[in-house]
């Protein structure tokens, strides 16, 4: 079994490949949390649903959240009704949502409410929430914190930000599943996620980074040069603290890692580090990759 550690972008696009070469009850994926939040009485996990939806066959690929065809009646009517929902919800995802908040209402920790979700969608790969407590990731802007999803969905990153905060109860632990997974594995990889929004929450949680130190850590760098292939990393890098680059996500995980991977194209020198074509642009380069990092694991 190998064990990836997930956000809802760049890790899945290489799961995409993975799926194609690995029996899928050998796949385990812990998955970040920080980005869950409840919406007109629902409970979204973005990332989550992402990875369950993809091992499904149901993921929308073209923007990576989502059911593939989904429609949005719900949304489109509870607009009429004067709810501004500010993610557009299809109605066969928010049927997850329903299905979700009410197990979560009823007694049940996010990580039996998952495997239940994965039982009914078909799903065989292990889907593990990295924690069953709440815990939330906050930008710092002049309008006061914001939930990630206000920044990113609603403001489409377009505010400055000059810090991140994880915000909770009592402080996150990973679960036993999350423990066991990893410990249980061949290896773990922490795929081309966000270092701060994604992969950060995972490695926060009590007993992550003892368990990774025990395994050998294959990591991919989601950044080319100062960039990242998509979305606001490189601004939450900043705030954050880090160089929006491979050498700053390097930095994050050196403690933990025994292989990093950056791209070939990336102009940036990290001593040691490997390089690969790391641009999942299609199935295909999906698979290329993902074959690339299971011959680093089995030596095939
Ligand atoms: P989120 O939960 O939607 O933010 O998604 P993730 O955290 O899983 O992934 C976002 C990161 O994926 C971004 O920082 C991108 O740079 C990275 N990413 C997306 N596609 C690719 C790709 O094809 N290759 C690499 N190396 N990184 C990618």
């Amino acid at each position: 079994m190998i064990t990836f550690l997930s956000g809802g972008t760049g890790t899945p696009k290489l799961l995409r490949g993975v799926q194609e070469l690995l029996d899928e009850r050998e796949i385990g994926v812990v998955v970040n949390t920080a980005d869950d939040m409840w919406l007109s009485g629902n409970h979204l996990s973005p990332d989550v649903d992402t990875v369950m939806y993809l091992f499904a066959e149901l993921l929308d690929t073209s923007r990576w959240w989502g059911i593939r065809d989904d429609t949005c009646i719900t949304h489109d009517f509870l607009q009429t009704l004067g709810v501004d929902e500010f993610i557009t919800v299809g109605d066969r995802d928010r049927a997850v949502h329903v299905a979700r908040g009410e197990m979560l209402r009823g007694g049940m920790t996010l990580t039996e409410a998952t495997k239940v979700l994965c039982r009914r969608l078909d799903v065989s790969a292990t889907v593990l929430p990295m924690t069953d407590t709440a815990v939330t990731t906050f930008v710092q802007t002049g309008m006061g914190p914001m939930h990630f999803q206000e920044y990113w969905v609603r403001h489409r990153g377009a505010v400055a930000i000059t810090g991140v905060t994880r915000e909770c109860r009592e402080p996150p632990a990973a679960t036993e599943e999350v423990l066991a997974a990893i410990e249980g594995s061949d290896a773990v990889v922490i795929g081309p996620s966000n270092p701060v929004t994604s992969i950060s929450p995972i490695l926060e949680c009590a007993g992550v980074r003892d368990a990774l130190r025990r395994q050998c850590v294959i990591a991919i760098s989601p950044f080319i040069g100062d960039a990242p292939v998509s979305g606001p990393a490189a601004a939450l890098m900043r705030a954050f603290g880090r160089e929006p680059t491979s050498l700053g996500t390097y930095q994050m995980y050196r403690d933990i890692l025994d292989i990093f991977v950056q791209d070939v194209r990336d102009p940036v020198e990290i001593e040691g580090a490997l390089r690969l074509d790391t641009l999942m642009v299609n199935r295909g380069k999906s698979v290329d990759l993902a074959r690339d990092v299971l011959s680093l694991i089995y030596g095939r």
